[in-house]
């Protein structure tokens, strides 16, 4: 599905952008991970095309497992409780893991997985996210790559939904509030 679509208001970031970022990002990842075995644990469902475009981006053999977890609070905003929907099918103990996430907002989600994942063991856990909002700077969690930094907006595309529709747009946009007023 195309971005230019009557319920975007605004393109923030298209396909194109998006396929360059991802050749630029994937042998950074591909050397840090060099002399290593990485897992890669997407965030299900938004980092799926990600996950998808960048691991085949990647040179070096990966193994992927998927997390699905949902922040408990309401609406919108991120409380920083989380509930895992579904758990790793891999053991982490002693394992390299790169989380893929699609956004970071408040950072609250990533920051309570990051932590569960070191309890578990896990060797190392380092996240690459294709996008980040402002708010994430407010809390302490190392990302160690980022595709965009983007405006404070609520945005919809690439694996990003609103109400589980527009995950298929190829690209990422804001959405028209006329949508969900
Ligand atoms: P946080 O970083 O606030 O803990 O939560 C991040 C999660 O909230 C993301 O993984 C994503 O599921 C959701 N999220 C945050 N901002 C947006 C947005 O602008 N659009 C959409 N569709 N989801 C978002
Ligand atoms: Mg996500
Ligand atoms: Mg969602």
């Amino acid at each position: 599905m195309h971005l230019n679509h009557p319920d975007i208001k605004e393109v923030l970031v298209t396909a194109e952008q998006i396929r360059e970022k991802i050749q630029e990002l994937a042998p950074k990842i591909d050397a840090f991970y060099a002399d290593k075995d990485v897992l890669l644990v997407g965030i299900l469902k938004g980092a799926v095309p990600f996950m998808a475009d960048l691991s085949r981006a990647m040179q070096i053999p990966t193994k992927q497992d998927w997390m699905a977890v949902s922040s408990y609070g309401s609406g919108t905003v991120s409380s920083g409780v989380v509930r895992i929907l579904k758990d790793l099918d891999t053991d982490v103990k002693d394992r390299n893991v790169l989380i893929v996430e699609d956004i970071i907002d408040s950072g609250l989600t990533l920051s309570w997985l990051t932590a569960n994942l070191k309890a578990r063991g896990a060797a190392s856990v380092e996240i690459v996210t294709l996008l980040r909002k402002p708010d994430a700077a407010k809390v302490e969690i190392a990302v160690r790559w980022v595709g965009f930094d983007i405006p404070n907006e609520f945005v919809v595309g690439y694996g990003l939904d609103f109400n589980e529709s527009y995950r298929s747009m190829d690209g990422v946009g804001i959405l028209s509030p006329a949508v969900y007023s």
